[in-house]
């Protein structure tokens, strides 16, 4: 057991704790004297130093995981499966361990972070299917004598570089098909948040997952080049701001690797006149302050067409004050803090400088924020939004809704088109037709149908258009099957059975 899972779990613990790297089945401690920061943003004090790994390190992750690779690809399907399914086991009944650790170190509620896990789970649970995702194709016959094949294969050693906004859900997207297809994994979690990555590699092994297999180096920019750089990875999957997205996808590629970068969003949830608004409204708030607004798929704008405008911000306005914002470990609580100190001032910063631009400010969250040290910000609500407006143009990722207002579906439209992310979108409407025809125009990767936050079940793929998404691949699903994989097409023939030494009783021609 590493310190911080034998410590009680409990964002009140006064001492330190330290985070190791996991590297080759057990826990080991980092060697380059480098760490960072970790903290309980519901009470501003730091509550561990994580282990930052020097390029020596990843590289001696890389070679564990390198030389577990032989007999983790050799194992049977079957017998990867029923480890997977174990695995499942023990998510499910550790489900509130895993989602106490991320209260304690990224904020989000309880309640928040038990449904980060059973998405997570979701993944999982697809996972164990891979005798049947593995699947080749066959062709008898395709000439005379002759029959075609293919089959799927591991990579090898493949990483995963993950943000602090979804500490086990986004890791379990990538390890989960990683490990099922037969690679063997090296896991850089965000430095912010990193124990539920050690807590479920613990798991992973109790699960019987063979040691080497599975692997954590904790870390910054320098274990990112690492691994962009390190010439026995094969694959890196990576999910986190679209600057780093684009770095990370253009390093990794120009090192000979296969990469599918996630990057940021700004996704818009258009509201249309004959939309039931008391839904729509519903659907804003939990879609734009849920888990604090830190999350890849939260709306981030509402574009209301035509009449909607002033009946939806009124009942969006009055859900407000019943948002409570507190502890994440407070069963109360419906929106835990921010991340770090840092990030809370930054989307403050957005309020004041949206007013100053011209934006109509609803609700400020300054005002309603709970008193203390922790990283609080109150829900924010900020109408008459222009595109040209810096609140408009950047990914504020914290509990900040604008509102911007248009005439026309048709302008509605090309708003999001004209966005340079293109992750999420929904629309609200009753008419079919209309949706339809939404579904059809729209230049975004994931699109919601009177649904806010349209993210994937397990068997589709997860991914955005755009600038949320570099490389060709979306992430879980069959596609993160395919981007783990490498495909092998086999043409075979075999001797006229008529011709064998061995009187096998065929007749002499047929
Ligand atoms: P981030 O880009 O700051 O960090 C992501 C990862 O990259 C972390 O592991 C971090 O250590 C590493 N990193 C940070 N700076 C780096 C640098 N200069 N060089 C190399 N590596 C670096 O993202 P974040 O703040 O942790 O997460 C929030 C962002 O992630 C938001 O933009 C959000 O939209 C995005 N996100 C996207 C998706 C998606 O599916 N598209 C999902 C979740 C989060």
């Amino acid at each position: 057991m590493t310190e911080v899972l034998s410590a009680p779990v409990d964002e009140r613990q006064e001492r330190l704790t330290r985070i190791s790297h996991w590297i080759g089945g057990e826990s080991t401690l980092g060697e380059s004297g480098r760490t960072g920061p970790v903290y309980n943003p519901a009470t501003g004090r730091q509550t561990a130093e994580v282990d930052l790994a020097s390029a020596e390190e990843v590289g001696r992750a890389v070679a564990v995981a390198r030389a577990a690779f032989p007999a983790w690809r050799a194992m049977s399907i079957s017998r990867r499966s029923e480890l997977l399914f174990r695995v499942r086991q023990l998510l499910d009944t550790h489900r509130e361990d895993v989602a106490r650790h991320l209260t304690a170190e990224h904020g989000k509620v309880l309640s928040d972070a038990l449904g980060e896990v059973a998405r997570g789970l979701e993944v999982v649970e697809f996972a164990c299917g891979v005798p049947t995702l593995l699947k080749g194709g066959f062709t008898e016959q395709a000439s005379t004598g002759i029959d075609v094949y293919s089959i799927r294969q591991p990579l090898g050693v493949v990483a995963g570089i993950t943000p602090f906004n979804f500490p086990a859900m986004v890791p379990i997207w990538m390890f989960a098909p990683a490990l099922a297809c037969g690679n063997t994994f090296v896991l850089k979690p965000s430095e912010k948040d990193p124990s539920a990555s050690v807590y479920m590699a613990e798991l992973l092994k109790e699960a019987g997952v063979p040691d080497g297999v599975f692997n954590v180096v904790h870390g910054d920019k320098v274990a990112v080049d690492a691994i962009l750089e390190h010439p026995d990875i094969a694959a890196v999957s990576f999910v986190g701001s679209t600057p780093i997205a684009r770095y990370v996808y253009e390093t990794g590629t120009r090192h000979g690797k296969r990469v599918q970068a996630l990057g940021g969003a700004k996704n818009h949830m258009i509201v249309l006149p004959d939309a039931d608004i008391d839904m729509a409204a519903d659907a804003a708030v939990s879609a734009a302050y849920g888990s604090a607004g830190e999350r890849c798929m939260a709306i981030s704008m509402v574009v209301a067409v035509g009449d909607a405008g002033d009946p939806l911000v009124e009942a969006i306005k009055e859900r407000l004050p019943k948002i409570k914002v507190g502890d994440g470990l407070d069963p109360e609580s419906e929106m835990g803090p921010l991340v770090t100190r840092e990030h809370r001032d930054k989307v403050a910063g957005y309020i004041e400088r949206g007013r100053a631009e011209g934006a109509t400010v609803v609700a400020d969250g300054r005002e309603s924020a709970p008193d203390g040290d922790g990283f609080f910000l109150g829900v924010s609500l900020l109408d008459d939004v222009r595109p040209d407006m810096e609140c408009y143009r950047d990914e504020i990722f914290g509990p900040v809704l604008g509102v911007t207002r248009v005439d026309t579906y048709d302008e509605a439209l090309r708003l999001v088109n004209e966005n340079p992310y293109g992750n999420g979108t929904a629309i609200f409407t009753r008419d079919g037709g209309v949706a339809r025809q939404f579904q059809f125009d729209v230049e975004v990767g994931m699109v919601g149908i009177n649904v806010p936050i349209p993210v994937p079940v397990a068997y589709y793929s997860f991914g955005g258009w755009k600038a949320s998404l570099f490389g060709d691949t979306h992430i879980y699903g069959p596609e993160g099957i395919n981007f783990y994989t490498r495909g092998k097409v086999v043409t075979s023939r075999w001797p006229d059975p008529a011709t064998s030494k061995v009187d096998l009783g065929f007749p002499q021609t047929r």
